[in-house]
């Protein structure tokens, strides 16, 4: 795609460089929402933190200027990118607005914007069931009228994805959106989830919505501004975020940080080192006249949101995301609900992910989770392809993979001389079966274990690969720590039940 690049990938996250007229906005983004007549914190200083791109409101712009801005760069003296939405959200708010849909777009489109969104109907989270689809409908049709407007332009054009929280309108809306030429798709309205922080609830529709549409364009989630949900938001797809919290917190003297909100009342410390926080106490910033307070936790939020951002980013390029969201899920209870959701949704997401280098970081294995990581469950059922055929019908030997290297460990070096007729296996329950060929591979040599942990799945998978190639035996040497154990006590179990009766399956303790 000529004006969007992706570069790095992990899970269905990418790092891409969007192209627009006045500059590259390197993604995942977040484009600070900006109030076209008194912006606090000023656009310099936006800059100064790392945002190069904004996102203001086209309507509001043409009521207060009565359509008389020639030229939205030259209003804000900005040389950067600028996004536009298009009143959607005041509909949101008022229940209607006095410009129709043509209208606007030809103002985003007279007034040089790079990015501009039509006017869409949100459908919020209070509508019913046949509102939210007419609100579907009705986008639809504004998209097909704007087509003729927007057509000739160079600028990028964004259509909204509305239907929730009716996950199947939401999908509808996706399905019906590829028909139009549009560059990006926005998923509509979620600000009532992170109120509420419904993050699964939001991941589950987002996911929706992501699925059914082209994967190689930009996924634009509008009204997210949480460090949060960010990093779950990007895992399944999200390039482009916008929101106003940053400073819609300030003016309620709530900080954020990556697991939570404080309120400035309930602070004794800082716990962050961006500018402010190294300058200030808590205490300083109570005493601070109101203007000046708001100003510099707005400045704080706007830290904390690039900073997560560049953390996502990092983590895509080193291929840890599946190990940043682990992290992340452990800092609050909606984290990890949001998490099992992207659990849930695992196999789907990974087909985004087009990456087939090996990574060259080693893959950290701290619990459970680590086990589900979408890399190693790729990795797993990959190797079970690979050796199926060399252990079709023949006598398997597991050995217990505890310590590398695997085969110097002396279970192995026995059990290679006391059953020499027996093609042996390693387990380990974060990596599943592999043969000692493999052991330099990644990544069953590139991975640091933290301490053991059992995961359910993985013992199933190994289950299933030795079901299908029927072995003659199967002898399980039994040692090591209690996840070993359980793993080799569950697959026996399964195997007993499910390989013919007469195939001999032990475990033999070491
Ligand atoms: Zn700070």
């Amino acid at each position: 795609m000529e004006y969007y690049d992706p570069r790095d990938f992990d899970l269905a996250g990418r790092i891409a460089k969007l192209k627009t007229r006045h500059g590259v906005i390197e993604t995942p983004y977040l484009f600070p929402v900006v109030d076209p007549v008194k912006q606090v914190p000023s656009l310099n200083t936006l800059l100064d933190i790392g945002f190069n791109a904004f996102i203001t409101n086209a309507y509001l712009l043409y009521r207060r200027n009565r359509g008389m801005v020639k030229n939205i760069h030259s209003y804000f003296s900005w040389n950067n990118p600028i996004m536009t939405d298009s009143g959607g959200y005041q509909i949101l708010v008022y229940g209607s607005i006095e410009v129709d849909n043509v209208t606007i777009v030809k103002y985003e489109k007279m007034i040089d914007v790079d990015i501009g969104v039509i006017l869409d109907i949100p459908t919020g989270s209070q509508m019913s069931r046949n509102e939210a689809w007419k609100a579907v409908k009705e986008t639809y049709r504004r998209a097909w009228e704007a087509l003729p407007v927007i057509m000739d332009s160079s600028q990028l054009w964004v259509y909204p994805i509305q239907g929730a929280p009716y996950r199947d309108l939401v999908m509808y809306s996706a399905i019906q959106s590829k028909r139009m030429p549009y560059h990006i798709y926005a998923f509509g309205s979620p600000t009532v989830y992170l109120e509420k922080y419904a993050y699964d609830e939001l991941l589950e529709l987002a996911i929706m919505a992501k699925l059914n549409l082209p994967p190689e364009k930009p996924f634009h989630v509008f009204g997210v501004g949480h460090p949060m949900i960010i990093p779950f938001l990007v895992a399944i797809g999200a390039d482009l975020f916008d929101s106003a919290s940053y400073i819609l917190y300030a003016r309620d003297e709530r900080l954020m940080f990556e697991g939570g909100t404080k309120k400035l009342g309930e602070l004794s410390y800082l716990p962050c080192n961006c500018p402010v926080c190294t300058r200030y106490t808590p205490q300083e910033l109570r005493e601070m006249s109101k203007t000046e307070r708001i100003e510099a936790i707005a400045k704080h939020n706007l830290y904390i949101l690039i900073r997560e951002i560049k953390n996502v980013k990092e983590a895509i390029k080193e291929g840890r995301l599946w190990e940043h969201l682990v992290y992340r899920s452990r800092m609050h209870p909606s984290l990890r609900r949001a998490f099992t959701v992207l659990n849930k949704y695992r196999h789907l997401l990974e087909k985004y992910n087009p990456n087939t280098k090996t990574p060259t970081h080693a893959v950290l294995l701290l619990d459970a989770d680590s086990a589900s990581n979408p890399r190693l469950v790729a990795t797993r059922r990959r190797l079970y392809r690979v050796i199926e055929r060399e252990f079709s019908g023949k006598r398997i030997l597991l050995v217990p993979a505890v310590n590398k290297p695997f085969t110097q460990q002396s279970i192995y070096v026995d059990a290679r001389k006391k059953y020499p007729n027996y093609k042996v296996l390693f387990y380990n329950p974060y990596l599943g079966l592999f043969s000692p060929k493999h052991i330099n591979t990644y990544p069953f040599f590139q991975h640091e274990i933290g301490t053991y942990a059992y995961n359910e799945c993985v013992v199933e998978e190994a289950a299933w690969f030795l079901i299908r190639i029927k072995p003659n035996e199967v002898l399980v040497i039994s040692a090591g720590e209690k996840s070993f154990r359980v793993f080799a006590e569950r697959l026996v179990k399964i195997l007993k039940s499910k390989l013919p009766g007469k195939t001999p399956i032990r475990i033999i303790r070491a």
